[in-house]
C-alpha cells in the first residue's frame, strides 16, 4: 500500500508511522486513520519490529479528528451510518493499538487534541516535548460526550478527567508529566532521538517477554473494568451525536 497522509519506517527494531498532513495541521481524517491501521499491521506482521511509534509531521502530534471532512462528507449521516463509522474508524482501529502484541510510544509535540488525544493514549507509554498540549474541548464545543474512546480517566484520573471534559482547558506537557500521562518530558530538539532511544531500550528484552507483560497489565486494567467502560461510553458518545446541542453547534461551525 502507497501511503499519502502517513509515512511508514522502519528502523529495526522499532517501527515509526507519522501523521503526515502537516498543512491539515495532521487532522484524521478517513483516509489517514486507514493508512495507519494498515501501517499498524505492517509494523505487527514484521518480524524484524519490537516496538512501535506513532508521530506527527510540521508543527504537532495532530489537532484531532477531520472535521471540514466529517461536516462535508457525513453532516447528513443516520444514526446508523455514524455508530458504523465510527465504531470502525475511531473505536476498533484505536483498540487494536491498544491490544496490539508489541509496545506502542505516542511522540507528542505541539497539539494533541480530542481524537488525537484518544488515540496517542492508546499507546502504552507517551514522551512529550515541553511545547506539547493536551486538550479535549468537544463537549463545550461540539455537544459531544467526550470523544468516542473515554480513555480519559484510565491515564490522567478521574478528577483530572472531569476537569478536562468539563471546562474543555489543556493541559500542558509539565502538568502531564506530573500527573503521569507523560512517561518523558523532553526539549523540543530532542523529542525524536529521545523516543527512539526509549524504543530501542524496550526492545532490548524479549519480545515474547514484552508481548505477556503488556497483555498481563492490559488485563489488569480490564479487570478493573476499563473495556466494559470503554464500551459503555461509545453507546453514550452515539447518543449525543442525536442531541438538538449537537446539531445547533454542527450548524454553526457549517455557518448555517
Ligand atoms: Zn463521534
Amino acid at each position: 500500500m502507497a501511503y499519502e497522509h502517513i509515512i511508514y519506517e522502519t528502523l529495526r527494531p522499532v517501527a515509526r508511522i507519522w501523521h503526515n498532513r502537516p498543512a491539515q495541521r495532521n487532522a484524521e481524517g478517513t483516509q489517514l486513520l486507514d493508512e495507519l491501521d494498515h501501517a499498524l499491521h505492517e509494523a505487527l506482521d514484521d518480524a524484524g519490529v519490537k516496538v512501535i511509534i506513532i508521530a506527527g509531521k510540521g508543527d504537532q502530534f495532530s489537532a484531532g479528528h477531520d472535521i471540514k471532512e466529517g461536516l462535508a462528507l457525513r453532516g447528513n449521516q443516520t444514526v446508523e451510518e455514524r455508530y458504523a463509522y465510527e465504531e470502525r474508524r475511531y473505536y476498533d482501529y484505536c483498540l487494536r493499538i491498544w491490544d496490539a502484541p508489541k509496545p506502542t510510544i505516542a511522540q507528542v509535540h505541539g497539539a494533541c487534541i480530542a481524537g488525537a488525544f484518544m488515540l496517542a493514549n492508546m499507546c502504552d507509554l507517551l514522551v512529550a516535548s515541553e511545547d506539547a498540549y493536551f486538550a479535549d474541548p468537544v463537549v463545550k464545543g461540539f455537544g459531544a460526550a467526550a470523544t468516542e474512546v473515554l480513555v480519559h480517566p484510565w491515564v490522567l484520573g478521574l478528577r483530572k478527567a472531569k476537569y478536562m471534559l468539563h471546562t474543555g482547558k489543556p493541559i500542558s506537557a509539565k502538568e502531564g508529566y506530573d500527573i503521569g500521562l507523560v512517561s518523558e518530558l523532553v526539549p523540543r530538539a530532542e523529542l525524536e532521538a529521545a523516543t527512539l532511544a526509549l524504543a530501542e531500550t524496550i526492545a532490548q528484552a524479549p519480545a515474547m517477554a514484552l508481548k505477556l507483560t503488556k497483555r498481563a497489565l492490559n488485563r489488569t486494567a480490564d479487570i478493573q473494568g476499563f473495556r466494559n467502560a470503554l464500551n459503555a461510553h461509545f453507546d453514550t458518545h452515539q447518543l449525543s451525536h442525536a442531541t438538538e446541542a449537537m446539531r445547533t453547534a454542527l450548524g454553526a461551525k457549517k455557518g448555517g
